[in-house]
């Protein structure tokens, strides 16, 4: 499969890994969108939010199990934004279930 951050998952296109295990992998945006702006994926391959399920949504779970670990690490201990965007009119660009951790500063409140 064709899928950029699979290549990224199993090391064939490098990434600038900030955690890192057995299930899931973060890494710096390359485009970042804010002063701290990460990347959190599973390592198996979902295309989207909209693609979850009660068989492979345990991950997510995990996921947010992590980014207290994940934030810390950052140095983001005044907050930070966790965005994900959904198929075509949520903004998806990269069709791997992805959340995005933005902070290094106060964040606009504008969602849409
Ligand atoms: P989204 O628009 O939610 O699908 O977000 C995709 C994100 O992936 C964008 O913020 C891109 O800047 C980022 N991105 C794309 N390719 C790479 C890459 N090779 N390494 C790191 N970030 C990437
Ligand atoms: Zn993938």
């Amino acid at each position: 499969m064709d899928c950029i951050f699979c290549k990224i998952a199993n090391g064939e296109i490098p990434s600038n890994k900030v955690y890192e295990d057995d299930k899931i992998l973060a890494f710096y945006d390359l485009e970042p969108q804010a002063p701290v702006h990460v990347l959190v994926i599973p390592k198996e391959h979902i295309c989207c939010a909209d693609a979850l399920n009660s068989e492979n949504s345990a991950v997510v779970g995990y996921i947010f199990s992590k980014i207290p670990e994940i934030t810390a690490k950052l140095g983001l201990t005044n907050g930070y934004r966790i965005v994900n965007n959904c198929k075509e009119d949520g903004g998806q660009t990269v069709f791997h279930l992805h959340f995005h951790i933005l902070g290094g500063k106060k964040l606009n409140v504008n969602m849409a």
